[in-house]
């Protein structure tokens, strides 16, 4: 299985700060409220939640992360050569349309694969038949999130049948939440209800080498009794997570996304702004144009509605977001120049521009804010 490393077009002037301050020390607050002997998982799919994963990979190896969780092999086998010493689970079940160098390849470098039913289990020994490889697995049950897991009965059997194959190991058992980020968490209760009771049924809990997983990074901060051999966070690494929380724990955003004005433009009143014709000056206007569009997943639904942030002033986006730029009106900011650095996205929480209130204004939950960061922007580390 190839995987090809093209080269990546970036752009200066538009700039994603990463700060490995923020990210170590939102992973050593998730570790402090954790139980000494629970692992951390750092689950860093889609680009490292938009950020750019090898950078992150780079940086949040240096703290006590057990796992590094991805969504396919294909990000796995990306990030198998930075992760030094830690495991790489892989959520994604594997399947029969792997190729079977892939499974090979998952064997070879130690991965850990999810596993929903028999015919992955027969096709992962019938491609590691006759070596002495043994590929771990994990069995993702069922209990309301209505997705990738399988009901308990069927895991149950495939937990025995696991014990029949030489060349498979069952090295862990996990669920997912699906409503552990809401106020009410009377469902997700009920979900580890039907998960503590299967794995009671299955005698799990007292194997030692069996890792029993649930909680994403709502369900670590509002559902302790969750937490089981290992927490499986995303969001609140990058300090975006659900503030306040049952274990108090504050979180520090770890990103910042700026790029820099390129022109002035002087409107007078009554005059209008970009496609469509959104936005009529009530006044003469001071507009600066930004160089980030849709196209940089600045979405078209921000027109007339985001702001943006020169030095400590917010400025709205006016008229259409276009592709490539975005117009702010800058008349009651004093001494905007060409060159100057705009904050796009805020790593402050309070901010207007925060992705706490991005993802509010396009009616979305932050994780997708952070995904849609364009991967054309340079990413600078701190
Ligand atoms: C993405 C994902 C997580 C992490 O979720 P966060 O809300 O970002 O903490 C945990 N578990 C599974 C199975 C996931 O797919």
């Amino acid at each position: 299985m190839e995987f090809e490393t093209s080269k990546q077009f970036v752009r200066a002037d538009q700039k994603v700060h990463i700060y490995s301050d923020a990210l170590l020390g939102n992973l050593g607050k998730i570790r402090a409220a954790c139980k000494p002997e629970t692992k951390i998982c750092a689950v860093i799919k889609a680009n490292g939640y938009g950020h750019g994963i090898s950078q992150i990979v780079d940086i949040l190896k240096q703290g006590p992360v057990d796992f590094f969780a991805v969504a396919n092999v294909y990000e796995a086998a990306f990030i198998a050569d930075i992760v030094e010493d830690k495991k790489i689970l892989i959520l994604e079940p594997l399947h029969t349309g792997y190729a079977s160098d892939a499974v090979q390849l998952c064997t070879r470098k130690g991965f850990h694969c999810a596993v929903v039913d028999t015919e992955a289990l027969q096709y992962i020994q019938t491609c590691l038949h006759n070596t002495n490889d043994v590929l771990n697995v994990h069995i993702k049950v069922e209990t309301g999130m209505g997705r990738c897991g399988i009901e308990a009965k069927k895991a149950a059997e495939l937990i025995k049948k696991i014990r029949t194959f030489e060349n498979i190991r069952l090295a862990g058992v996990y669920t997912h939440f699906s409503t552990a980020a809401e106020k009410n968490l009377s469902y997700a209760t009920q979900q580890l209800e039907r998960f503590k009771k299967f794995l009671s049924g299955q005698s799990l809990l007292a194997c030692k080498d069996i890792i029993i997983h649930a909680s994403n990074s709502a369900a670590m901060l509002n559902m302790p009794q969750a937490h089981f051999d290992m927490v499986r966070c995303g969001i609140a690494l990058f300090g975006w997570a659900e503030q306040p929380n049952a274990l108090n724990v504050s979180l520090d955003p770890a990103m910042k996304f700026e790029a820099s004005i390129v022109q002035l433009n002087r409107y007078k009143k009554g005059q209008t702004v970009g496609y469509g014709r959104t936005f009529t000056a009530a006044r003469d206007t001071l507009g600066a144009i930004v160089p980030v569009g849709y196209a940089d997943n600045y979405w078209r639904l921000y027109s007339n509605r985001a702001v943006m942030k020169i030095s400590d002033n917010f400025a709205n986006v006016i008229g259409r977001v276009s592709m490539d730029k975005t117009i702010l009106d800058v008349t009651d900011i004093a001494g905007v120049k060409v060159g100057q650095t705009v904050t796009v996205i805020d790593n402050d929480p309070q901010s207007e521009c925060s992705v706490y209130r991005l993802a509010e204004l396009a009616d979305t939950i932050c994780h997708e804010v952070l995904t849609s960061l364009p991967p054309r922007a340079a990413r600078i580390i701190h």
